[in-house]
C-alpha cells in the first residue's frame, strides 16, 4: 500500500497550482465580485490542460486520469475559494466524459476537442422547477419527430448558460428529457447532447435567462426554457430509456471532482484561520493559545487529511473502472465512493470556512476581508449543487444496507 502520489502526478499538481498561483492570485475576489470567468483566463486553462483530463487524446481529451482531474480541482478549490473556477472545471471534466463514453461520433466531434481547448462549455441539465433530488419524476418531453425529437420543457439552476450561449465558442449540456410514460420513472428517460450555441449558431427555441445568485458568481446559474427545440438523432447519448443511468455515472463523476475542490477550499480556510488565529493578540496572547480557537482548527485539520484520502480513493476507484477498466468492476461500484467523497468534503469545507469566520469575528462580516466568498461557494454544494447531502445520504445507505430497505 503507498499513499504518496506518483512523481507525474505530483509534478501535474504542482504545475496546476504555480500556473494558478501566476494567472489567478488575488484576482479570485475580482471574478467573483464582477460575475464572470475573463475568457482569456478560460482559455489558457485549457491550453495548459485543465479540461477533458480523463478523455483519451484520439478523442480530444488530455488522456489522463480522474486522479489528476481530482488533483486540479483540488488546487483550484485552493487558489478560488469562491469555487467558481472548480465548477467550471469540474463540469468540463466530468460531463464531457460522459458524452466520450456514451456519445455519438458527431457529438464528441462537436465538443470534446473545443472544450479540451478553453473554448466551450458542457454540463449538465437536469433540474427543474418541481424539484431536482427526484430525477426520476422530470417532465421535460421529448417526441419523437421525423428523423429526430422535438423537445418541450424547463430546466433551472443550470450552471454555466451565460458561458455556453455568449461567452464561449461552443456551448451544451446533457440534457435529460422524459421519452416513455411518466409511469416508468427513471426507466423512461433518455440522454441528449443539447448544443445550445455552435459557434454562434443557437439552437432554435432554446431561450435562457440568468438568476440572481447569492454566491460563486463567477460562473452563471440560469434558466433553459425549451419550446419544441428540434434535436438530431445522432444527439441522443446512449441508448433510448437509458439515459437516467447515463446521467447517474455522470454524477458519480463529477460529485468526485466537486469533493476535491471542497478539500482544496477547506484547505485555503484552515490556513487562513491557522495565519489569523497566530496573528491576532487579545488578553496579551495569540488568540490561537486559547483551545476555544484552536481544537476546532485542530478538528479540521484532522479531517482535511481524512476526507483527502477519501476523495483520492473514489478518483482512485473511478480510474479502475474508467480509465484503467479493470475487469470485475461495475460503474455501480463507484456510488459509494463517489457520494461519501461528497457528503464529507462539503460538510468539512463548510464547517472550516464557519470556523474560519468565527476566528475572524466581525472583520468576516465585511467585504473587504473575502471569506464570505468562500462561505457562499461552498453552500451551494451544501444546498444542491450536484445533490443535496440528503440525497449522498440516502445513496450511502442504499449501498449500505440494501435496496430492498431504502426505497
Ligand atoms: C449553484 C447551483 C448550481 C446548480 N447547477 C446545476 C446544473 O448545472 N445542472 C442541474 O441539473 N442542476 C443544477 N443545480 C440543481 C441541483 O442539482 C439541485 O439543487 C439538487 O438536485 C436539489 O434539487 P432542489 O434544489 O430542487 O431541492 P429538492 O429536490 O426540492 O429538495 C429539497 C430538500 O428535500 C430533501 N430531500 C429530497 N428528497 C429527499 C429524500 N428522498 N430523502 C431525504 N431528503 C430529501 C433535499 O435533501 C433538500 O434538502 C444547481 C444548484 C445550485 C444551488
Amino acid at each position: 500500500m503507498d499513499f504518496g502520489l506518483r512523481e507525474e502526478e505530483r509534478l501535474f499538481k504542482e504545475s496546476v497550482s504555480e500556473f494558478l498561483r501566476k494567472e489567478v492570485g488575488e484576482k479570485w475576489k475580482a471574478i467573483d465580485e464582477q460575475g464572470f470567468i475573463p475568457t482569456e483566463l478560460i482559455h489558457k486553462m485549457g491550453e495548459h490542460g485543465f479540461f477533458a483530463i480523463p478523455i483519451p487524446e484520439e478523442h480530444g481529451g488530455q488522456g489522463g486520469s480522474f486522479l489528476l482531474a481530482a488533483l486540479a480541482a483540488e488546487e483550484i478549490g485552493y487558489h478560488d475559494p469562491s469555487m467558481s473556477l472548480a465548477v467550471f472545471t469540474l463540469l468540463n471534466n466530468a460531463w464531457p466524459f460522459v458524452l466520450y463514453l456514451y456519445g455519438s461520433p458527431e457529438a464528441k466531434d462537436r465538443i470534446l476537442d473545443t472544450v479540451a481547448k478553453g473554448r466551450g462549455f458542457f454540463g449538465i441539465a437536469s433540474t427543474e422547477p418541481r424539484g431536482g433530488s427526484d430525477v426520476a419524476g422530470i417532465e421535460t418531453r421529448a417526441e419523437k419527430s421525423g428523423g429526430g425529437w422535438i423537445v418541450n420543457g424547463e430546466k433551472i439552476y443550470i450552471s454555466g448558460v451565460r458561458e455556453a450561449m455568449e461567452q464561449l465558442d461552443v456551448g451544451g449540456w446533457l440534457l435529460l428529457a422524459r421519452t416513455g410514460k411518466p409511469e416508468a420513472r427513471h426507466r423512461g428517460i433518455t440522454a441528449f447532447c443539447l448544443i445550445g450555441n455552435y459557434n454562434g449558431e443557437k439552437a432554435k427555441g432554446l431561450e435562457y435567462s440568468i438568476l440572481d445568485t447569492i454566491g460563486r458568481h463567477g460562473i452563471s446559474t440560469g434558466v433553459l426554457t425549451l419550446r419544441n427545440v428540434k434535436i438530431a438523432n445522432n444527439m441522443v447519448v446512449g441508448s433510448e430509456n437509458k439515459g437516467f443511468y447515463i446521467a447517474m455515472e455522470g454524477f458519480n463523476l463529477a460529485r468526485i471532482l466537486v469533493a476535491a475542490a471542497n478539500v482544496g477550499a477547506a484547505r485555503w480556510a484552515l490556513e487562513r484561520a491557522v495565519e489569523w488565529a497566530r496573528g491576532r493578540t487579545l488578553f496579551e496572547k495569540p488568540i490561537a493559545s486559547f483551545q476555544g480557537v484552536s481544537f476546532p482548527l485542530a478538528e479540521v485539520a484532522a479531517e482535511l487529511e481524512s476526507v483527502k484520502l477519501l476523495v483520492y480513493k473514489a478518483a482512485w476507484m473511478a480510474d479502475k473502472i474508467y480509465t484503467r477498466k479493470e475487469p470485475g468492476l461495475k460503474p455501480k461500484d463507484l456510488s459509494f465512493y463517489s457520494a461519501s467523497a461528497k457528503l464529507k468534503a462539503v460538510e468539512l469545507s463548510l464547517r472550516a470556512s464557519e470556523h474560519l469566520m468565527k476566528i475572524l469575528g466581525a472583520a468576516s462580516y465585511v467585504k473587504e476581508t473575502d471569506v464570505f466568498r468562500n462561505f457562499l461557494g461552498v453552500l451551494s454544494y451544501a444546498v444542491g449543487a450536484e445533490g443535496t447531502q440528503n440525497i449522498m445520504r440516502y445513496i450511502i445507505a442504499r449501498e449500505v444496507i440494501g435496496k430492498e430497505y431504502t426505497g
